[in-house]
């Protein structure tokens, strides 16, 4: 099988100083934030607002969150739950729980109380960060999981910047029953600093618990130790320093515009920010004119993004007033990147935006197209440095020749221990072939003869919209709950904006049939679900299509609606 991995015939086509392998050396995450804030302390961690945040203040007030955590018990292998948008103590609170042992669970700023619940549970959080805006969901959420502590971070003050989008029937932050339990994150900060770092074994010891659907969508907790994070760093080190150099930058300026909750946005810019010494400018929300505002600004090398975010850029009417020019290597991840998007975005600023590919479970990259080197349009590129990258039958743990279509399969030291608490899904999610472990995306996808990638659909039952992922399972489950709903089944539909979005198709209760309307169904899903897994169109149907054994047959159904589409 050794010519079917990608990683052992790509290495001609790399830039230059990338190498097939990198020596990697698996670290406890805090020990790079310790190294920044004792050597390079006075540079700049993140831009604010306008306020400039040096990596000895981020490592000083780390160590205050620490202080009071173990204050609190905590120790190791507790879970911690963040609930924040993009602000700078989202790193300080991260690393604060790391350097006692702890494990941090991040958690989508726009989940419902009932969501904030379902995760709290699942991964046993004990205590809670929660943005001032959306303390009230906290308060729902707790009477489902009662938390130990509940610790509100003050962000209001940055209004009305980002608490609109984020909490529109609340553009006050509501009052806060401060005392007992409730503590807020500015009075963390008045404990004394403490320098106790735990004992922790990068190989073994958990940094992250990241919810995903995975390939069955059941919402669970991926457990991601601090030597993923770590390995996807010095794995991506190599292509930094292409820009560092062709650039001639000591510090990168980076923007801090996709969420810190997930990983993408946490690996490649906030860890890699803290990582590499470089300069993050943090942006809560993606308002596209800030976004270009900033990267003026602040002359910003480095954008990381979703397929949306770019579109959204090269279409925005003042898109030509801003100078973007400073921006060198922007990455696309998450969904697929228009082919003309990339060349309309690279046109307007001169920068290179590459493709690439990862997974909540690869933490995170794992593929992506060189960036001066032959990138190839419409593919996810070339495995990253020490990732093994293969195609394998989607039944069988065998690996199959470059050009067949298969599932796409990973390993590599980025790869996660498994799912919390699932041993039958960790069963399904892992085989051994030629030497080594391998992880099953989920994705079908082939590889050419120079080992580049493509994505040609999902085994997987997830949608993208905007670049976030949603299951069907979890809106299903949802619609089932409805007193009227007979059978659901939820696909994604491609959108020319949103990429996919989610569609519902039911068929009703007798009784109820000319009585419920498809925006009732979608109105009752509100409180819910997120607002970005709510179906966008419901259609009622008179039965589904069912294979021999009963199962819905949701291939036909995305069938009948690509039709519909191209004869539109
Ligand atoms: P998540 O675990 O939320 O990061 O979602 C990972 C999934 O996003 C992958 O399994 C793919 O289905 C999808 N994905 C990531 N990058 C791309 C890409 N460049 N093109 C198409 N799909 C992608």
């Amino acid at each position: 099988f050794e010519k079917y991995i990608a990683t052992r015939i790509w290495a001609k086509n790399y830039d230059e100083g990338v190498p097939p392998e990198v020596q990697i050396k698996p670290e406890p995450l805090f020990s790079y934030l310790d190294r920044q804030a004792a050597e390079r302390g006075s540079a700049t961690a993140y831009v604010y607002f306008g306020n400039k945040i040096s990596f000895k203040t981020v490592g000083d007030h780390s160590d205050r969150v620490a202080a009071a955590l173990k204050e609190w018990g905590l120790g190791k292998g507790d879970v911690v739950a963040l609930y924040l948008p993009n602000t700078p103590a989202f790193p300080i609170i991260y690393y604060g729980a790391l350097k006692i042992g702890a494990v941090v669970s991040p958690m989508n700023p726009m989940y419902t109380p009932r969501e904030v619940a379902y995760q709290a549970k699942d991964a046993g959080a004990r205590v809670i960060f929660v943005a001032d805006v959306l303390y009230k969901n906290v308060e729902e959420a707790d009477k489902m999981h009662k938390f130990d502590r509940v610790v509100v971070v003050e962000v209001a003050e940055y209004m009305p910047a980002f608490i609109k989008p984020l909490a529109k029937r609340r553009l006050k932050p509501p009052k806060i029953p401060y005392g007992g339990r409730i503590v807020s994150y500015k009075s963390l900060l008045s404990h004394k600093a403490t320098s106790y770092r735990a004992a922790v074994d990068p190989r073994e010891d958990l940094a992250a618990l990241m919810y995903t659907g995975g390939t069955t969508g059941v919402p669970k907790g991926a457990e991601i130790t601090h030597g993923n994070i770590s390995s996807n760093l010095q794995q991506l080190k190599p292509l930094y320093e292409v820009v560092k150099r062709r650039r001639g930058e000591q510090q990168l300026v980076m923007m801090g515009v996709l969420p810190w909750y997930h990983i993408y946005g946490q690996v490649t810019v906030m860890h890699y920010g803290i990582f590499d010494g470089a300069t993050v400018v943090v942006v809560p929300r993606p308002d596209i004119e800030q976004i270009m505002k900033l990267i003026q600004k602040y002359k910003a090398h480095v954008l990381h993004g979703v397929p949306t975010l770019y579109n959204m850029i090269i279409n925005h009417p003042k898109a030509r007033q801003y100078k973007l020019s400073s921006l060198a290597f922007c990455i696309s991840g998450a969904a697929p990147l228009p082919v003309e998007v990339a060349k309309k975005f690279e046109q307007l600023t001169g920068a290179v935006l590459r493709e690439g590919y990862g997974l909540t479970e690869t933490a995170v990259v794992t593929h992506v197209n060189p960036l001066y080197g032959k990138a190839k349009a419409g593919s996810i590129g070339l495995p990253i440095p020490s990732t093994y990258a293969a195609v394998a039958d989607p039944d069988k743990p065998i690996l199959l020749p470059p050009g067949q279509v298969g599932e796409i399969v990973i390993s590599g030291p980025q790869v996660f221990k498994g799912y919390h608490n699932r041993p039958e899904e960790n069963a399904q999610a892992f085989f051994e072939c030629c030497g080594l472990r391998w992880f099953r995306t989920g994705d079908m996808g082939y590889m050419d003869e120079e080992g580049y990638f493509y994505i040609v659909d999902r085994k997987k039952d997830m949608i993208k919209y905007k670049g976030y992922s949603v299951f069907s399972r979890e809106i299903e489950e949802v619609l089932y709950q409805h007193p009227c709903v007979k059978e659901a089944a939820v696909i994604g539909v491609p959108h020319p904006e949103a990429g996919e979005i989610p569609k519902a198709f039911i068929v009703l209760r007798e009784e109820c049939k000319g009585k419920v309307t498809p925006e009732d169904i979608i109105k009752w899903t509100e409180d819910k679900l997120a607002h970005y897994k709510r179906p966008r169109a419901v259609e009622f149907r008179d039965e589904l299509p069912k294979s021999a054994v009963g199962k819905i047959l949701k291939r036909e159904l995305r069938a009948e609606e690509l039709r519909k589409l191209q004869e539109s």
